[in-house]
C-alpha cells in the first residue's frame, strides 16, 4: 500500500501519506494506540472503505479493491474483531454465506462440510462443520472465521486484534495455528497492542502514530524499552 490518505466525512484524517508492504509468508504486526489509523488501513485493504490517495499493489501490480468480494478475489481475508458469522446456522452454511467470489453462484452444503473439515485438519484448526455458532465458545467461533477466510481462497489473511476476546489457552491455540499457516504459505497481519505476543509471533512490526506509519521493523530487533 503506497502513500494512502484517507479523510473521513467527518474531517478526521485516519490514514496520511500511510505507506504499508507485506512479504509473502511473513507474520507482520501491525501496531499503534486507539485511533492511530490501523483499523482504517486494513479496512482499505479489505475493500471495507476507499481511500481519497494511493495505492495499493498486488504481486506488483496495481490492483482497484472496490469492495469485499474484491479483496476475496484477490485472496484477502479478514477476520473480524466482532464475529460476522450467522449464529442460528451451522458451521459448514456460514462457510457457504458470501463464499460465492471464489465458489461460485451455486454451492453445496454437504461439499461445504467436506471441505471445511479437510481445512480444519490441514491447518489443525479443530471445528465440526455441523454445530452451530450459537453454540460455540469464542475461541472456537475464532476459528470458524480463520477457517471461512480460508475457504474463500485467502493467501493474505488480516486479524484485528484476535487475542481480546480469548482467554490463554486459547490465545496459545491461535498462535500455533498461525504458525501452521505461516509455514503453508499464509501472509498474515496480525493487529495488537501486546509487544510480548508479537515478539512471540511476528516476524516484522510497522508502527503507526496518529494516522502516519512510523516505519517497519524486523521484530528480532525490537527491545522491551523501546
Ligand atoms: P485504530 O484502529 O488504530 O484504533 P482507526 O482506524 O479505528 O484507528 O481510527 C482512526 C481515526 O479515525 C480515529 O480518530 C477514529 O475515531 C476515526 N474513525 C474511524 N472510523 C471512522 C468513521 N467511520 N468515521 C469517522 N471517523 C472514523
Ligand atoms: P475498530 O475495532 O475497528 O477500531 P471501533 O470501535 O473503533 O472499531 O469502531 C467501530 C465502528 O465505528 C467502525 O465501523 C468505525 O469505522 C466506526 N467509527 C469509529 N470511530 C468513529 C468516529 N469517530 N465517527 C464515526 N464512526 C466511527
Amino acid at each position: 500500500m503506497n502513500n494512502i490518505t484517507k479523510v473521513y466525512p467527518n474531517g478526521i484524517v485516519a490514514n496520511e501519506g500511510v505507506d504499508f508492504s507485506l512479504r509473502k509468508g511473513e507474520i507482520h504486526a501491525l501496531v499503534g494506540e486507539n485511533g492511530a489509523g490501523k483499523s482504517t488501513l486494513m479496512k482499505i485493504l479489505f475493500g471495507l472503505e476507499h481511500p481519497e490517495e494511493g495505492e495499493i499493489l498486488l504481486k506488483g501490480n496495481p490492483i482497484n479493491i472496490g469492495s469485499p468480494n474484491v479483496a476475496i478475489e484477490h485472496g484477502i481475508g479478514m477476520v473480524h474483531q466482532h464475529f460476522m458469522l450467522v449464529p442460528s446456522l451451522t458451521v459448514a452454511e456460514n462457510m457457504v454465506l458470501g463464499s460465492e467470489p471464489r465458489k461460485g453462484l451455486y454451492v453445496n452444503i454437504k461439499k461445504a462440510s467436506t471441505e471445511t473439515l479437510e481445512l480444519s485438519r490441514k491447518y489443525n484448526l479443530a471445528v465440526d462443520p455441523s454445530a452451530r455458532i450459537r453454540d460455540l465458545p469464542v475461541g472456537i467461533k475464532q476459528k470458524v472465521e480463520i477457517l471461512k477466510a480460508l475457504y474463500r481462497g485467502a493467501e493474505i489473511l488480516i486479524l484485528d486484534e484476535p487475542t481480546a476476546v480469548l482467554t490463554p489457552q486459547e490465545t496459545k491455540e491461535l498462535f500455533e495455528e498461525l504458525h501452521l499457516l505461516k509455514e503453508q504459505g499464509s501472509t498474515i497481519i496480525f493487529i495488537s497492542h501486546k509487544l510480548h505476543e508479537i515478539k512471540e509471533l511476528c516476524d516484522r512490526l510497522t508502527i503507526m502514530r496518529n494516522g502516519r506509519s512510523q516505519g517497519v521493523f524486523n521484530v528480532a530487533d525490537v527491545t522491551e524499552k523501546d
